[in-house]
């Protein structure tokens, strides 16, 4: 049958332009809709907020021809110091105890979001639609029949498998009528550049007090990104607080762990709901990324996990088209939903325990959260698991991740 585009995907944050790059080189014909442009402010995926991402998101970025662009902007984690306010607690993991010479990294979205629309704009069997959104979608035995709007007028394309990237309010996912399960944290996270008095030594911290979690990434010497997390109730009271009450503010959650806050830039707020999609693929239409599962970003892991996604779902592409089959056998969306539903499954447990642990005010809850600290900080195989679940190599992975020998 012939269509306009093999793959339509609805989205060009991180994830859908992820996407993108990682099928290209099949030769597909993809079509990537996106709602807002790269140079507008308000593009959502790509603003200032600092992004931690694991080795396995590395080993992504640079199969699929992205690391490279991105790398001038990219600062290594060599440590990371995990703590709880007022308890004695915490852990130390170091980049040495690892096979690595490095924990992580930290980029700023918007220069990933250049490094990934360069890289797309090398292909030429990827067209970028944008500004232009999903309105409509239709499916039949004759195939996928996609209506997307411009501001003057709509348009109908058709293609073989239609990917809703398109974030946790997915419009993809409303219009399938998939269910969602959903909890409010009410929480929101208060996002900040802040310079430093003492250098950072490429050290993130994670320091989880009764708002929530703060943590600063390591972007330069003296500059981190500031993650800081308080109740939705009182987050409008430290948005509009002077920069100078807000140092304070943070100062008195964070210590003086990296010597006074000299500075602090423009903050943003991201109010934190935990969103999972109850069903992730239909007859030619699959949900990724923040449309099937939206996390609480208390340990760093969305996007790296919506990445592991991209790198699962690619791998089931490409095995498909080695077979002879379609972009609509529905076979590449059962076998991708098997290889990647136990990491996803683990991630969402994890985050979601950490976040209800942490705000637990149960006192019998603490010393075992202490304790737990403590073992990930002296036996080395627990140490050894954490790191592993922080470096998004635990379970079966796609073979990107594994790398070539496995
Ligand atoms: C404060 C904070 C810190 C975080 N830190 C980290 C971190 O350190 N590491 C990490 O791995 N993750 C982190 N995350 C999570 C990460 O930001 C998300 O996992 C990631 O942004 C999800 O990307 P996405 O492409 O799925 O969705 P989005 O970024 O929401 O992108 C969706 C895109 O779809 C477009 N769109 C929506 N509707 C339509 C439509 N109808 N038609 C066309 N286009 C449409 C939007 O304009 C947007 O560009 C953090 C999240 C927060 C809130």
């Amino acid at each position: 049958m012939s269509r306009d585009y093999d793959v339509v995907i609805i989205g060009a944050g991180m994830v859908g332009a992820s996407l993108a790059c990682a099928l290209a080189p099949s030769g597909l014909r993809i079509a990537i809709i996106e709602a807002v442009t790269l140079k507008n402010d308000y593009q959502p995926s790509y603003d200032d907020r600092g992004l931690t991402l694991s080795p396995s998101s590395r080993r992504i970025l640079e199969h699929i021809g992205v690391w490279q662009n991105v790398l001038p902007a990219v600062n290594s984690i060599k440590k990371i110091h995990v703590s709880e306010q007022g308890r004695f607690g915490f852990t130390h993991l170091d980049a040495s105890q690892t096979h690595n010479n490095e924990l992580g990294y930290v980029v700023v979205a918007r220069s990933l979001g250049l490094a990934l629309h360069k890289q797309m704009s090398s292909f030429e069997n990827i067209t970028l639609i944008c500004p232009a959104e999903l309105k409509s979608f239709k499916q039949s035995e004759a195939g996928m029949s996609v209506e997307i709007s411009y501001s003057d007028r709509s348009e109908l394309i058709s293609t073989g498998l239609l990917v809703g990237a398109d974030g946790s309010q997915s419009m993809v996912r409303r219009l399938a009528a998939i269910n969602i399960k959903e909890h409010d944290f009410k929480q929101t996270a208060i996002v900040a550049n802040v310079t430093t008095q003492k250098p950072n030594q490429a050290t993130a911290y994670e320091r989880f007090t009764h708002h929530g979690p703060v943590a600063l990434l390591p972007i330069e010497k003296n500059r981190s990104v500031l993650v800081f997390t308080v109740a939705t109730e009182n987050a409008d009271r430290y948005m509009s607080m002077t920069d100078a009450q807000f140092i304070g503010a943070v100062e008195t959650e964070f210590g003086r762990r990296l010597g006074k806050i000299a500075q602090v830039g423009q903050r943003r707020s991201y109010p934190i709901k935990f969103i999972e999609a109850v069903e992730q693929y239909q007859q030619q239409l699959i949900l990724l990324g923040n449309a099937a599962h939206s996390i609480h970003p208390n340990s760093a892991q969305g996007f790296n996990l919506g990445l592991r996604d991209v790198a699962g779902l690619a791998e089931c592409v490409f095995a498909a088209i080695d077979k002879g089959l379609d972009v609509d056998d529905i076979s590449i969306l059962e076998s991708y939903l098997s290889l990647r539903l136990p990491d996803q499954q683990r991630v969402m447990r994890f985050t979601n325990r950490l976040a209800n642990s942490f705000y637990n005010k149960n006192s019998l809850l603490i010393p075992a959260r202490n304790l737990a600290m403590l073992m990930i900080d002296t036996i080395p195989i627990v140490k050894e698991a954490f790191i592993q679940q922080a470096m998004g190599i635990v379970g079966l992975q796609p073979r990107v991740v594994r790398g070539p020998h496995t």
